[in-house]
């Protein structure tokens, strides 16, 4: 059944911590689709960048970075909790690339315009084929926007703030909940601001807020969107 299926392309943006990446993970799985998180990929330049120690001010080489930096994203090769692999140049920066210094500066970095060329370039053939899942902030309105199903996932400050503080704390890092909330207020404030691409919903996009909502009945939603989707490609 799941065979015979056409595969369409599923675009999911919201802000930092509003579930997606959990969302996209289990409907993937259940739908035999590729996920894929485009926010590693501005994470690994970033991470990349500080490795080099090149100025994150200085836009001309983190381009550069961008275009020649070797990023791949593969099921996961260690058992540790991850929900895939990622490698730059050869090198497993899974882990890496969710550190506080990352987080800090991925934003500014997301910004530059010739990063976001040369990234959406690499996932617009990522995504061509169908049967994805993509997933960060310019998917449904910039990455794919013939994407059959565009989802926004939104959540309230103080419940993606909790999310995130508790990540922290399952890996083992404790951050006060005060300095969690000001890096997503920075970063949010950030990406919806800039010129290029900016985080907001695509005109088209379906709007679900999952404040309060337990993650089953959220992907519950979301699942019927895109089998909604799949029998409309169905009856043409
Ligand atoms: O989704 P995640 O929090 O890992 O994304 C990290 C950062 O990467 C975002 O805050 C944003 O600055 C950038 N990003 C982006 N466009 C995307 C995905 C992520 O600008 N499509």
């Amino acid at each position: 059944m799941k065979e015979k299926m056409p595969k369409i392309t599923v675009a999911i943006d919201g802000p930092a911590a509003s579930g997606k990446s959990t969302v996209a993970g289990i409907l993937a799985e259940r739908l035999g689709y590729l996920y894929f998180d485009t926010g590693v990929m501005y994470r690994a330049v970033t991470w990349a960048a500080l490795a080099r120690g090149i100025p994150i001010e200085d836009e001309r080489a983190i381009t550069r970075l961008a275009e020649e930096l070797r990023i791949e994203v593969l099921p996961p090769t260690v058992d540790d909790g991850r929900q895939y692999t990622v490698l730059a140049d050869g090198q497993d920066i899974t882990w890496k690339i969710r550190e506080a210094q990352v987080n800090r500066y991925v934003s500014p970095v997301s910004a530059y315009k010739g990063v976001r060329r040369a990234l959406t370039l690499q996932q617009r053939r990522i995504g061509a084929p169908g049967g994805v899942i993509m997933v960060g902030r310019d998917i449904g309105t910039v990455v794919l926007p013939e994407a059959q199903v565009k989802i926004y996932l939104d959540a309230s400050l103080e419940e993606r703030t909790r999310r995130r503080y508790l990540e922290y704390r399952q890996r083992g890092i404790l951050r006060p909940f005060r300095e969690v909330k000001e890096e997503l207020v920075q970063r949010d404030r950030i990406d919806s601001t800039r010129e290029m691409a900016p985080l907001r919903p695509a005109e088209d996009a379906v709007i679900v807020d999952s404040t309060c909502v337990p993650i089953d009945k959220v992907v519950r939603r979301i699942e019927r969107v895109i089998r909604q989707a799949l029998e409309q490609v169905v009856g043409g």
